[in-house]
């Protein structure tokens, strides 16, 4: 059974075609430009592909909420040519084929809890520091929702007194996307984030605001594992620093194995970058799986 993959980001579109074990056959990437632009290409690339379903996981915020007039819209961008595009009711329209939705960060946790190292956990986080911040969260064995989705990106941070950056995110200036995303990097120290390579300085404190992050998504979440992603955790020097300040921030209060065994817990992706077109595989095969059971 062959299946249709999309992850979906702001500056590229993966597209791909895999089996029911996650095994990709054939993918291309297509520059996101407009709508316009964009859609005739992915759309042309699956029309001759014997697929059952399409999952895309999309870059948001988009609307989840399958009783809304808006279900599948990408809704509220800084990509300007996407405000308000019905990116699934397009996908619909073109292949009349069951379409499964949800974020981008979900999508690459339901790629590492399918085939990765979140395998048969029902409680997990995988979190993404690239160009911006945010997080897919999975509860109970399901990916988390509510109201809109997790925006996990934008929590408020309590600052360092040595860090006299303003912040970047430009609706709350500093929170955690704000101080710790790969363009405030950039911005606070004037070079790019790969050639600070051997600053210590400045992996201590973007240590010390992913650590004050997860701590609060361990108080809040309860996560059984916790999967590190993205451009900026390619300085890989940060898992250890990381791990060694969550212990400390939680001072012995909370007592699990799984904090115990620290090094098993906060990781990094297992999927070699495929976490998310992965999960988006298992988005189209779950979308057919909902369809056939009505
Ligand atoms: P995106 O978030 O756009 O999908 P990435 O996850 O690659 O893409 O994140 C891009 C950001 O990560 C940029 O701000 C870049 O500076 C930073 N980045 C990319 N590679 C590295 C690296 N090896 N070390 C540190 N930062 C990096
Ligand atoms: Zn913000």
């Amino acid at each position: 059974m062959l299946y249709g993959a999309i992850e979906a980001g702001g500056t590229k579109m993966v597209c791909a075609v895999g089996d029911e074990n996650g095994k990709i056959l054939e993918r291309i990437s297509i520059p996101t430009k407009t709508t316009e632009e964009t859609m005739p290409d992915i759309i042309a690339y699956f029309k001759d592909k014997d697929i059952k379903a399409i999952g895309l996981a999309c870059f948001g915020p988009i609307d989840l909420n399958k009783a809304s007039d808006t279900y599948g819209y990408i809704t509220a961008t800084p990509k300007t040519a996407w405000i308000n595009f019905d990116i699934v009711g397009c996908l619909k329209k073109a292949f009349n084929i069951p379409i499964g939705f949800d974020t981008d960060v979900n999508g690459s946790l339901l790629g590492e809890a399918t085939w990765g190292c979140a395998k048969g956990l029902t409680d997990a986080i995988y979190i993404t520091i690239g160009t911006g911040i945010g997080a897919g969260i999975m509860s109970g064995g399901k990916l988390l929702h509510g109201m809109l989705h997790p925006e996990a990106g934008h929590i408020l941070m309590r600052r360092y007194p040595e860090d006299g950056y303003q912040g970047k995110c430009p609706f709350h200036k500093d929170c955690f996307e704000g101080l710790a995303a790969g363009p405030a990097i950039e911005e606070r120290w004037g070079q790019k984030a790969i050639d600070l390579a051997d600053k210590k300085e400045v992996w201590e404190l973007e240590s010390k605001y992913i650590a004050q992050a997860i701590f609060n998504y361990i108080l809040t979440l309860s996560p059984r594992k916790i999967i590190l992603g993205g451009g900026v955790m390619h300085q890989e020097q940060l898992f250890p620093m990381i791990r060694k300040k969550v212990l400390e921030m939680n001072a012995g209060y909370i007592k699990t194995k799984e904090l115990d065994n620290i090094e098993e817990y906060i990781v990094p992706a297992s999927l070699d970058d495929n976490q998310g077109i992965m999960g988006a595989i298992k988005l189209a095969m779950e979308a057919e799986m909902s369809f056939i059971k009505g």
